[in-house]
């Protein structure tokens, strides 16, 4: 028998951590934006309690904030299907995704048939 879907505790474990790295990219990405904007001047008007943990995020090269963004998005599309009721199901093939693998990739919408067929090496991603 294979289930159609996760528990609902792992759902919402998982849901609980895509949460948590969602926020984790947002305030990278926000750091980001004002590293940015604030280019050479002085970060005198700066009074975040972790001044230092947001200085070393704020070294983060366009490409990590690519993936950060890109990250973002497939979380975002994760916790929408949370709340659809559709978490854990391959969105191509509708088949139940892998336990462990969704454990070990929380965001992702495919299972690792699908996901195979995604992932072209021409698009150099790895
Ligand atoms: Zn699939």
């Amino acid at each position: 028998m294979k289930p159609i879907a996760p528990s609902p505790d792992l759902t919402s474990q998982l849901a609980a951590q895509l949460r948590e790295r969602r926020q984790e990219l947002q305030s990278l990405l926000h750091a980001a934006a004002e590293a940015a904007k604030a280019g050479d001047a002085p970060a005198d008007v700066v009074d975040f309690k972790d001044v230092a943990a947001i200085d070393s995020r704020a070294q983060v090269d366009e490409v990590a904030q690519t993936h950060a963004i890109e990250e973002l998005e497939r979380i975002a599309a994760a916790l929408r299907r949370v709340d659809a009721g559709t978490y854990g199901q391959c969105a191509d093939c509708g088949e139940a995704i892998d336990e462990r693998r969704l454990r070990a990739l929380p965001a992702t919408p495919f299972c690792t048939a699908c996901q195979a067929i995604h992932e072209r090496p021409a698009l150099g991603r790895r």
